[in-house]
């Protein structure tokens, strides 16, 4: 059965003055597909997340999102097309609570004309049932649904790796990208969210990138890694094809 293409970038180039923090970098990204980015520190792989959802303007090259070609669409346009990402620092609002976060990713959605068309939401109120249903159905998915009334800080970094997930779920995004959710977490945490992703995949039917140092997330739940090396793809395959490239052992993981 054939998939179709969700993401494509066309040889994308960005240059931050004399650096070239990714150069000529060329993706097909089918649909339901989990994705790794992995590549040692200042590779790209984050400037690669901030290019998909324009957080900087390409320097050269083209991105397609759903055969739409984004590369010049503003981040908010890029969001309400169904792209999604958590950050490697954590974003969240600190002084608000799990639920208030969660339902902060809701009223982002709720400005794109998707929402504003829905015939069943005929008031405010229905509305807001709806997204707290919804809300706590989320929390439910991320297992943080008994910490709903937290402030977002009082968590532990873990639980707040898996909030971020949740708000990002909230905009419906069809493309979810992850910056390095296991750091921070330990190792039945991460074990964990190998099991987490898995399973938000399935239910909410998304494509996933996934940036992450932790081996056992990367090998263990994604079915093609590329290998980024000061920006240049060094090394594209399964991870079986990915361990056992000498390239990448001297790169990347030999230095781990
Ligand atoms: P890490 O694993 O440490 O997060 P990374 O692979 O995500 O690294 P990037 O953060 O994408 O790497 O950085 C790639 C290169 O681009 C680095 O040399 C970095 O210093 C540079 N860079 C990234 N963002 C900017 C920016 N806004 N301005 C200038 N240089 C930048």
């Amino acid at each position: 059965q054939q998939k179709n293409v969700i993401l494509r970038m066309t040889n994308v180039t960005k240059k931050f003055g004399g650096i070239v923090a990714v150069s000529n970098f060329n993706l097909e990204l089918k649909e339901g597909e989990l994705l790794g980015l992995i590549g040692p520190n200042g590779a790209g792989k984050t400037t690669v997340f901030n290019l998909i959802t324009h957080v900087f303007p390409v320097t050269e090259g083209r991105i397609e999102f759903l055969g739409r070609d984004i590369t010049k669409l503003s981040t908010d346009k890029i969001i309400r097309l169904g792209v999604a990402r958590t950050f490697q620092n954590i974003r969240l609002f600190g002084s608000m609570t799990v639920e208030e976060n969660i339902l902060t990713g809701f009223h982002a959605h709720l400005k794109s004309n998707l929402f504003s068309s829905v015939a069943f939401l005929p008031s405010y109120q229905r509305e807001e049932e709806y997204f707290r249903a919804k809300a706590e159905e989320l929390m439910k998915d991320l297992g943080i649904e008994h910490l709903r009334d937290f402030k977002a800080t009082a968590l532990p970094y873990g639980l707040q790796r898996k909030l971020e997930i949740a708000r990002a779920l909230a905009t419906s995004p069809k493309l979810l990208l992850l910056d390095e959710p296991a750091a921070g977490m330990n190792p039945d945490e991460t074990l964990e969210l190998n099991e987490l992703i898995l399973k938000i995949r399935e239910k909410y039917g998304l494509t996933i990138i996934v940036i992450e140092h932790d081996m056992k997330v990367i090998m263990n739940i994604c079915e093609r890694i590329i290998v980024l090396d000061h920006g240049v793809t060094i090394a594209e395959g399964t991870p079986k094809e990915i361990q056992t490239n000498p390239e990448v052992i001297k790169a990347y993981l030999g230095a781990g």
